[in-house]
């Protein structure tokens, strides 16, 4: 059994085989946390994961959606919304039983956007993922973190909210795809955050990268403690290989768990078992 810890299947890339899809999926021993970006889909993912066991949903505002004209460079199509993070509408809905984790939010300054400046787009990025991190703390929750070109900023916003790590406390969340250096990774372990591994631990680095030596993904997935690791597919986006080009579902979490696998040199069942018992961990709900 395998679970996939970060996928969108309640989006519009599923909306002529959603429940295809999810019940193939749960036939074949793939789970799945559906996670919601903005107002509409968190409140459809939850509506989802009410109908099936093994589905579980959070609610959330994506960076991209504060802003409105999200530079679209092709690979993911969506509109973003020029929303404001509205504690009270995400309060109630988490407040649902299969609703694990307050996400995905965070800092993406991989993305500009036309007629707002760097400064004011960091400011509206931490801004919103505070209100996010405030209402997940209230309410007992962890975090989902989409984080892209931002990791020193994400690692002080979240010692700012949090405080000291305190040995007593189980990890508060989880950083979704994570694609960054060893470095970037201990801290976040440190701050008792957990790593996900998405389809890009899957592509093949760059050649350049590979001859001066750099630290490759790879490493880091090596390197990562088993006990803190947790596989993703953010289907319908990152396809792995061997699929590229198709649309991206939380069946092909499979090969995440085949590349932890090989890349670790231990058998698939155990990359199987410890990313189960993890997610579990981290989303508590997901045992009530
Ligand atoms: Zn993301
Ligand atoms: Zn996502």
């Amino acid at each position: 059994m395998l679970i996939d810890t970060h996928c969108h299947v309640h989006f519009n890339a599923f909306k002529d085989d959603m429940d295809d899809v999810v019940r193939r999926c749960l036939s074949e021993g793939v789970q799945m946390v559906t996670i919601g970006t903005q107002k509409d889909t968190s409140k459809n993912g939850v509506a989802l994961a009410e109908k099936y066991d093994g589905v579980w949903a959070t609610v959330g505002l994506h960076p991209s959606h504060i802003f409105a004209g999200y530079h679209d460079e092709g690979e993911v199509q969506f509109k973003s919304r020029n929303e404001t993070f509205d504690p009270a509408y995400y309060g109630e809905l988490l407040k649902h039983p299969k609703v694990v984790a307050v996400g995905e939010m965070g800092l993406d300054y991989h993305y500009t956007y036309e007629g707002v400046s760097m400064e004011e787009m960091k400011t509206k990025e931490a801004a919103a993922f505070e209100a996010g991190a405030r209402l997940a703390i209230a309410h007992d929750l962890p975090v989902v973190i989409h984080c892209r070109d931002a990791h020193h900023d994400q690692a002080a916003l979240i010692e700012k909210i949090w405080g000291p790590v305190r040995a007593d406390e189980p990890p508060r969340g989880v950083i979704h795809c994570f694609t960054g250096t060893r470095a970037e990774a201990e801290r976040y372990l440190g701050l008792g955050f957990y790593l996900a591994f998405g389809g890009t631990i899957t592509y093949p680095p760059r050649k350049s990268d590979v001859k001066a030596g750099k630290e490759l993904l790879t490493d880091v997935v090596k390197w990562a403690p088993l006990d803190r690791i947790v596989i993703e597919t953010d289907a319908p986006y990152l396809t792995p290989v061997p699929h590229r080009g198709e649309r991206n579902t939380p069946l092909f979490v499979r090969h995440v768990a085949d590349k932890i696998a090989e890349l670790r040199g231990i058998p698939f069942g155990d990359v199987a078992e410890a990313t189960t018992a993890n997610a579990r961990r981290l989303f508590r709900k997901m045992a009530a």
